[in-house]
């Protein structure tokens, strides 16, 4: 049995390596994320080509996500490149405080209208939480605050306010500019940073598309607003990121376990698709083998129903790029043996004929005994509703369109398969398409089959069929 979660790894100097590339491929990444936040376009771009040509000789289909920066709010710099804040110190973050010029007393940021977001008895957290500051007094552009907990702060650190609800709009000007870079080389998702409702999700779709972008749309959750629209955001884009570094510093890390799940569920209960990200394998990033603790984290996250599992620094910058992605591979295949029914959409009416087929398909396969679903697809949508069923039967999504194979990488139990219907013979396209799966060893003689297609091949939303096969006999049919 294939695993069924997927594996993201953001790229980075620890991947450039064509070897490395190759092990990655042949570990079984399924999407490659390139981090906006670091590197030179070219350096990205390298990166895509080098992916692209190894997963075609490999004859293997990767995604390609692009991750904006977006507006992460950050501190300016020190004279001395970094201060040492003691508890109980004042200290104060001053917008006209220029941008170099930091000190013991105060530092300037980025974000010019920081102090209109903030008042007084906020906590705002430097360094992704490592630094505490208690405001007191917000005047003329000033913030005038108390060090909670003190520790070292260096040049451009972060800055998060406890609760939520800084303001920086979600798409900056650079943000706009990767967008077109993202279109121009051929992104399969673009991930949105610091959403805060739909329309952040929505404005960076019309972008993407009027750069001539076709990829969907990832919103990363890291705001604590965006929790209070969840179902709007989930709604206006193709996928969520459980973003769970800058997340967890707005909302506390105490509150992430159960808000993953809650966001995992939501997802999936709106035929969303979902990632969990950021320090499942943090301390590989430096040692050969995970933690006990991460174990359990990226068991928990399928359990909990997860689409896939991302690395960040672990693959860009760690030491065992490779070694990380097959740990995740087998504490994955391990936790998807325990994986129950959900009963999902058990009682929801269906809006689609393509939709009633894609559920009616996985009702039969999962209470008949069938050994792979077929779905012969234009767009994959009926894969995404498919694989939204909890199941442990693969879904092969057989199509033509490499743009549609390379989007169900990132569908929990969804593989692509390169199929073009050749024949207009209904009887010969079902004999192709077992065929297909035999010569892949998934199905042998005696296994029962389903496969999903249309009256019209070649027309988007007209799944209008499900045919249930035994796989031998689709040798004995006649010709029309
Ligand atoms: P980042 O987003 O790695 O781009 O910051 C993920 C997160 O915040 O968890
Ligand atoms: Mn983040």
């Amino acid at each position: 049995m294939p695993r069924r979660t997927k594996i993201v790894a953001t790229l980075g100097p620890a991947t450039d390596d064509p070897v490395v590339t190759d092990q990655l491929i042949a570990a079984g990444i399924d999407v490659v994320r390139l981090n906006l936040s670091h590197d030179s376009y070219e350096r990205h771009r390298r990166r895509v080509e080098l992916m692209r040509e190894r997963a075609h000789a490999a004859h293997q289909e990767i995604a390609v996500l692009l991750d904006l920066q977006g507006p992460k709010i950050r501190i300016g710099q020190f004279t001395d490149g970094k201060i040492e804040l003691t508890t109980g110190d004042n200290f104060a973050i001053d917008v006209h405080c220029p941008i170099t010029a930091g000190n013991l007393s105060q530092v300037g940021t980025t974000y010019t209208k920081l102090a209109d977001d903030v008042n007084s008895g906020d906590t705002l957290l430097l360094d992704d939480g490592a630094i505490a500051l208690q405001v007191v007094t917000v005047v003329n552009g000033r913030i005038d605050c108390t060090v909670l907990v003190g520790g070292p702060l260096s040049n451009n650190k972060g800055i998060n306010k406890k609760g939520g609800g800084l303001s920086a709009p979600a798409l900056t000007d650079k943000d706009r500019e990767d967008i077109r870079f993202a279109a121009e080389i051929g992104a399969d998702y673009l991930a949105v940073s610091f959403v805060r409702s739909s329309d952040d999700v929505r404005l960076a779709r019309e972008l993407f598309y009027a750069a001539g972008g076709r990829g969907g749309i990832v919103a990363k959750i890291e705001r604590a607003e965006a929790l209070n629209q969840i179902d709007d955001i989930i709604n206006a884009s193709d996928a969520i990121m459980v973003a769970r570094g800058d997340l967890g510093v707005e909302i506390g890390d105490a509150e992430l376990p159960a808000v993953q799940k809650h966001l995992i569920s939501r997802a999936r209960a709106l035929n969303s698709v979902v990632i969990t990200a950021t320090q499942m394998m943090q301390s590989m990033i430096e040692h050969p083998i995970p933690t006990r603790a991460e174990v359990f984290d990226v068991a928990n996250a399928v359990l909990d129903g997860t689409d896939a599992v991302m690395l960040s620094a672990e693959s860009s910058i760690g030491r065992y790029p490779v070694k990380v992605v097959e740990a995740l591979h087998r504490i994955c295949v391990e936790a998807e043996k325990n994986v129950t029914r959900s009963g999902h959409r058990l009682d929801s009416v269906f809006g689609r004929v393509d939709e009633a087929i894609a559920m009616a398909a996985m009702y039969t396969a999962n209470h008949l005994g069938v050994k792979a679903i077929a779905a012969l697809t234009e767009t994959g949508s009926t894969v995404k509703w498919m694989s939204r069923i909890r199941s442990g039967i693969p879904i092969y999504a057989m199509t033509r369109f490499s743009p549609t194979r390379r989007k169900v990488k990132l569908f929990r139990g969804a593989y692509p398969v390169s199929f073009d219907v050749a024949s207009t013979d209904i009887h010969e396209v079902n004999r192709e398409v077992i065929e297909e799966l035999v010569r892949r060893g998934t199905v042998r003689d005696g296994d029962l089959v389903i496969i999903t297609k249309g009256d019209r091949s070649g027309v988007e939303g007209q799944t209008n069929i499900m045919k249930i096969m035994r796989v031998g006999e689709h040798r004995l049919l006649n010709e029309d």
